[in-house]
């Protein structure tokens, strides 16, 4: 199970750097794999996460153009994650996660390398989050509605202002259903002082602040079961 899970892991963090280079690079429209930089067609062995940079040594086959060791570290580290959310929490669970992490992380590399998202990934993305999160929907508390209400309100007033932005107050909207409101705080505590020092120690004046929610629900799960993901008021 354990190694389905690494696998599982590497190949969707594979495919979400994948998909977020083709959301960069208007350019590619290739439905299949291709070089970064010749553009070729990848052959399947070459797709195979962490031993297609291996089996290449880090080079393109065609092209010989050195192959961004972010791939299989990145790859590894997915799977090793994965791993670890399949080792403490049950199976569904463990998969609800494998997925929102997949598709935060194409939104966190768009966001990050262009400052913006797709708008029909985000919608199309979220819709599909909900449907997944289905059981816990159904289990929200009211206290929990009242506080989705003051948290989307005050982040939607600050993105009409263009103080936040808008896929930003989308995402926490989201995470206020699927996580408990201290959870969710905290996630929210992380990203900002994540984007706080990131703005401090970089000459930006616009930083793109869905990487660092990724790395707070990335911490959170981490530390799981510091932090219940199960809301039970008082
Ligand atoms: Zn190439």
């Amino acid at each position: 199970m354990l190694i389905i899970a690494f696998i599982l892991g590497a190949a969707c963090v594979s495919f979400a750097m994948c998909q977020a280079i083709r959301f960069v690079d208007q350019t590619l429209t290739a439905q299949q794999s291709i070089c970064d930089h010749c553009h070729q067609h990848l052959k399947w062995w070459q797709l195979i996460p962490i031993f297609g940079y291996l089996f290449q040594a880090g080079k393109c086959i065609n092209c010989h153009f050195p192959i961004s060791i972010a791939y299989p570290i990145g790859e590894f580290l997915g799977g090793i994650f994965f791993v670890h959310l399949f080792l403490f929490f049950s199976v569904w669970p463990a998969i609800q996660f494998c997925l929102l992490l997949t598709w935060l992380l194409i939104l966190a590399l768009e966001d990050f390398f262009t400052k913006t998202v797709s708008l029909k990934f985000l919608l199309g993305g979220g819709s599909g989050v909900l449907l997944i999160f289905i059981d816990r929907i159904f289990k929200i508390h009211l206290i929990q509605i009242e506080l989705w209400i003051i948290i989307c309100g005050s982040l939607a007033i600050l993105s009409l202002n263009n103080y936040f932005g808008w896929a930003d107050t989308c995402l926490i909207g989201l995470f206020s259903i699927l996580f408990t409101p201290v959870t969710l705080a905290i996630i929210i505590l992380i990203a900002s002082c994540g984007a706080f020092f990131a703005l401090k120690f970089s000459n930006q004046t616009i930083l793109p602040f869905i990487p660092w929610l990724l790395i707070g629900v990335i911490i959170i799960l981490s530390l799981n079961p510091l932090f219940p993901l199960q809301f039970s008021p008082f």
